[in-house]
Order: C-alpha cells, then structure tokens, then sequence
C-alpha cells in the first residue's frame, strides 16, 4: 500500500478541517482528490507530507508513518505544489543541481529525469525564458529526481492554456504507470482524463471514494448538438436509443441516450436525413459532475 490515511481529523484553532478521513491507495494508482475550495484538499496534503501534523490518526506513506518516520516519509514523496516555487533566474540545469544537492543526487540522475519529463529541448534555457507548461515540467523533473515512490500534484494543471494542459495530462498519465499519483483538484474534466478512482471530500469528510470506470458505467451518453434550422422535439425524439431531448436554445439540443455506442454518427446521419446541417456536435459527460454536485451542495 502506497497510502494509508487511518481516522485523520485535523483542527485549526476552533475550525475543524479534517474530520476522521479514511483511505487507502494501492501502489500504481492514479487518484484524483476532488472537492471545493475549504474542503480540506490541501490540509491532507500537508499532513501527507509532513508538513503538518494531524490532531489524530494515523498516515502511513511507503509504509513508514508520517509522525514516527517524517524523514522516510519524505524521501518516499514528490511534492508539486500549487504554485510551484521556481527560481526564475536559474538555468534550468542549475535548478536541478540546486535540487539534487539537497538530496544528495548525483547529476546523471538530472539528466534522467530531464529525459523522462520531456524537457530536453529546453534544457540550457532560463527557467524564466520558458512557457509555463515548461515550467511545470521543471517542477515534475524536481519533484522526481529523488524517484519517490509516492507523487502529489496539486492542481498541477492551473493557467495552463489548452495544448500545454494537453501536454501535462499526458505526462502525468506517462508517470503514472510507474508511481502512485494523488492529484488534487477542483477540475472534473482532470480527474475524467487522467485518473482511475476519485476521492471527494467535503467539509473535511470523504463523501464519496469510487473507481471511474463503475462512475463512467452508469451514465447516460450526452451530445450537445447544433442544427442550421429549428426543429420539432417529435422529430428528433426518432433518434434511436434517445431518452431526452431538451431545447437548450434556438437550434442547439441536449440529448440523453442510454446505451454505450457513441451516438455521434447516428445524430449527424439524422441531420444528412432529414436535411438539416450539423454546426456542432459534442459528447459530454455529467455523471462524475453530477456525483460532485450531489455530494458537496
Ligand atoms: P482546500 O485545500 O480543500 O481548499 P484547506 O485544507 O485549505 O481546503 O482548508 C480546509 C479548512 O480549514 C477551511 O475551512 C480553511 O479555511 C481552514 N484552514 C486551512 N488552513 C488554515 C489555517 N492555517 N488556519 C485556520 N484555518 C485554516
């Protein structure tokens, strides 16, 4: 076992943060630690990582417990924080080596890491000459060059623009098949993409803890889709499989199917069919939203 929460409940003066949470991740887990702002994300975190101490229970991280081993429990943990601490005048190598020092790793280790993270083509750069999806980068090479057991992001994906969240998603995807990954975030579409099991907490409890593929199961398929023409509700309810069709506005729909087929095709042949030109056609997915909404309201 990678992670070991055990009856955590952490107190800040009268304001009770965490209150006796539970969990467990397996080695090779990716999991997305989901919840709103205040919920207590970021208090397990520091606890996780030594950073603060709980009231009560107990952490085990590698197997070492976070009071009785903090050093153990250190060296088995990459920590990516919100906002990553860079400093903006180092090269990036320089970075590395300042990082390497504190644990006593030797250079080869920086130029392992810089290969495993995808950093090699900005390797000689300033930190400060570099896009922020780099700069992340930087931030996994140094979370990662101890070769934790153990990594935690959190919200490792915020101000990126959409080809570099693209790209980050990737890798963490890449690192995960060989670490346990506890990804803290308030974006849905991030657990979606990258995680195998979720976490919601609210109000310092655990609220739900599932697998996202039973999550995925369950759901109805959305398509958002939008015709050139208003139509009648009649006629599109003659899609197959369709469950509800709602007229979200002017000539864009909502439609629920229940089967796992993707329907994409079958509502653009609709349109072909009965004349009409499809200006846009989505698939959404709401079951994992909706969870969240339904437990943290
Ligand atoms: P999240 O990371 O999910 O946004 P936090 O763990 O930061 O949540 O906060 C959980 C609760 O604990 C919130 O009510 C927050 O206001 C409170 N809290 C966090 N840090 C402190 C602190 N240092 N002193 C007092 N209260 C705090």
């Amino acid at each position: 076992m990678s992670i070991e929460a055990l009856n955590i409940s952490k107190i800040y003066g009268k304001q009770k943060a965490l209150n006796k949470v539970n969990f467990s991740i397996q080695s090779g887990e990716i999991v997305g630690f989901l919840g709103p702002n205040g919920a207590g994300k970021s208090t397990m975190m520091k606890i996780l990582t030594t950073y603060l101490k709980q009231n009560d229970g107990e952490v085990k991280v590698n197997g070492f417990d976070t009071l009785e081993n903090p050093l153990e429990v250190k060296n088995s943990i990459g920590y990516l924080p919100e906002h990553n601490p860079l400093y903006l005048e180092l090269y990036v190598k320089e970075y590395l080596s300042f990082h390497a020092n504190i644990h006593k790793i030797s250079n080869n280790r920086i130029e392992e890491v810089i290969k495993l993270v995808g950093l090699t083509p900005e390797k000689n750069k300033k930190i400060n000459q570099l896009s922020k999806g780099y700069r992340q980068r930087v931030g996994f090479a140094a979370a990662l060059l101890h070769d934790p057991e153990v990594l935690i992001l959190d919200e490792p994906t915020t101000g990126l623009d959409p080809n570099q969240l693209a790209e980050i998603r990737k890798l963490i995807q890449e690192i995960g098949k060989t670490k346990t990954i506890l990804l803290s975030t308030h974006i849905m579409q991030e657990v979606e993409a990258m995680c195998d099991r979720v976490i919601i907490i609210n109000n310092g409890e655990i609220v739900a803890d599932k697998n996202l593929n039973e999550i995925l199961e369950n759901q109805d398929q959305i398509i958002e889709v939008e015709f050139d023409l208003r139509i009648d509700k009649e006629l599109i309810l003659k899609i197959a499989n369709i469950k509800i069709a709602q007229n979200i506005n002017e000539n864009t729909w909502q439609l629920k199917f229940n089967t796992k087929e993707d329907m994409r095709s079958k509502v653009f042949d609709f349109a072909q069919e009965n004349g009409l030109k499809t200006l846009q056609l989505q698939q959404k997915n709401n079951n994992l939203e909706g969870l969240f909404k339904n437990l943290t309201n």
